[in-house]
């Protein structure tokens, strides 16, 4: 059971979310998304759920920023220029900078 105001701030959201990340939103909100699919929910939740403005997002100091979803490949390099996480882990970015 969720905390009564996290359930009412929960449906709001969803509620107002497109049925296009509606079951991203309901992965997140339960616990079941990956940590990329909680990224992803996050993301899209910040834009108002415009995949353009998630690939385009210029929150440079967000700690989510290179971890985005929706990047073109040559955009997706971290802060100091090393290459994106490695996105074969599963969208798992701890996993990614342990080399797992
Ligand atoms: S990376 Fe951009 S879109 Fe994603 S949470 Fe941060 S500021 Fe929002």
């Amino acid at each position: 059971m969720l905390n009564p105001i996290r359930e009412a701030r929960v449906a709001e959201v969803l509620s107002s979310a497109p049925q296009s990340s509606e079951g991203t939103l309901r992965r997140a909100f339960s616990g079941s998304a990956s940590p990329r699919g909680a990224i992803k929910a996050q993301c899209l939740l910040c834009v108002g759920f415009d995949r353009n403005e998630v690939k385009n997002c210029s929150g440079y100091s967000c700690p989510l920023w290179a971890y985005r979803p929706y990047q073109d490949a040559e955009r997706a390099v971290g802060d100091a220029g090393e290459p994106a996480p490695d996105r074969s882990s599963g969208g798992r970015p701890e996993a990614a900078e342990a080399g797992a």
